[in-house]
């Protein structure tokens, strides 16, 4: 099993020829709500790549909770520990561009509430073969997690959006950190990839920075270096191609996978989702991994 103890939101999401600059005002070609949030993406990627997934977080108690928690429950996952909160969803405001570019504003709401795992999702954490992290939580409560993981020797893969600066009692948690190259360079102050991930790994044991079309980069603090090239595809929206990356990594590296062949089932996962729009709705099923690798 792997649980992934992360943010729900709402995807509201704008369809644009160019995002607007500031001060300007445009018209769309289309707006849709979509479930989302990097953890409910996360955990939707993975089940729907193969895993038993457990989702620990909240929602608030309006109509995008309730669509939220349907959704969830329809993709697999184990949602008992997914909290229903007084006040609003947190959403999150995406205008996707003709480009396949996108640009996102999280408004917390629910998922500000949440505090350390307790109880049960104490449990679900310990009997996991990896916790999946992201920092759309308070940070107070994604050490908790990190920890409670770390104490029952847990593999923690963190995804570290929104950048910010990491706690060292985190990254000590950690065993796998995957950001993107902008996430990196924040993160780290350096810029360039390698070097970026050099100074991760000063940090974490393993580390992916992954650079959209032009893939990803592994390396570990045993010396292994490792590129992924992305697979060659048409991007229509590239939202949560990320999100989907983590979720079918942590699946296979959860079943044993060597770290490249879990590269090669993330890189194929992902470039499925960039040539579908939205989020959850995006993420490739196992058997269509299975055959866009075969
Ligand atoms: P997002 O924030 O949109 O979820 P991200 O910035 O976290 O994405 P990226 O580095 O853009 O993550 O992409 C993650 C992985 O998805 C890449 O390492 C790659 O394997 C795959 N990918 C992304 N964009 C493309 C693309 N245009 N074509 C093929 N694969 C892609």
């Amino acid at each position: 099993m792997i649980s992934v103890f992360g943010s729900a939101n709402m995807d509201l999401v704008a369809y644009v020829t160019e995002a607007p600059k500031r001060g300007e005002t445009i018209t769309g070609h289309r707006f849709r709500t979509v479930p989302g949030g990097k953890g409910a993406n996360q955990a939707i990627a993975a089940a729907r790549a193969g895993a038993e997934v457990a989702f620990l977080g909240a929602v608030g108690d309006d109509g995008f909770g309730a669509e939220m928690r349907a959704t969830l429950t329809e993709a697999g996952v184990d949602v008992r520990g997914l909290r229903q909160v007084p006040g609003p969803s947190g959403i999150a405001h995406i205008v996707v561009d003709d480009h396949g570019g996108n640009s996102i504003i999280v408004v917390p709401g629910a998922n500000g509430t949440v505090t350390g795992p307790c109880g049960d999702d104490l449990a679900a954490i310990a009997a996991s073969q990896a916790l999946l992290l992201q920092l759309e939580l308070p940070m107070e409560a994604v050490v908790a997690a990190a920890q409670a993981a770390q104490v029952s020797g847990v593999p923690v893969i963190l995804t570290p959006a929104p950048a910010q600066p990491l706690p060292e009692e985190l990254l000590d948690a950690v065993t796998m950190i995957v950001p993107n190259e902008h996430e990196a360079a924040a993160i780290t102050g350096v810029t360039g990839p390698d070097a970026a991930l050099d100074a991760l790994l000063e940090r974490v044991q393993e580390a992916v920075i992954t650079l959209g079309s032009e893939g990803a980069l592994y390396g570990s603090r045993a010396g292994e270096r490792l590129r992924m090239p992305a697979v060659t595809v048409q991007a229509v929206d590239t939202t949560a191609a990320g999100d989907t990356f983590v979720g079918a990594l942590a699946v296979a590296r959860s079943e044993g996978s060597g770290v490249e062949d879990a590269l090669r089932f993330a890189s194929a996962a992902a470039a499925l989702s960039v040539q579908r729009e939205g989020a959850s709705t995006s993420m490739p099923t196992r058997p269509e991994i299975e055959d866009s690798l075969s």
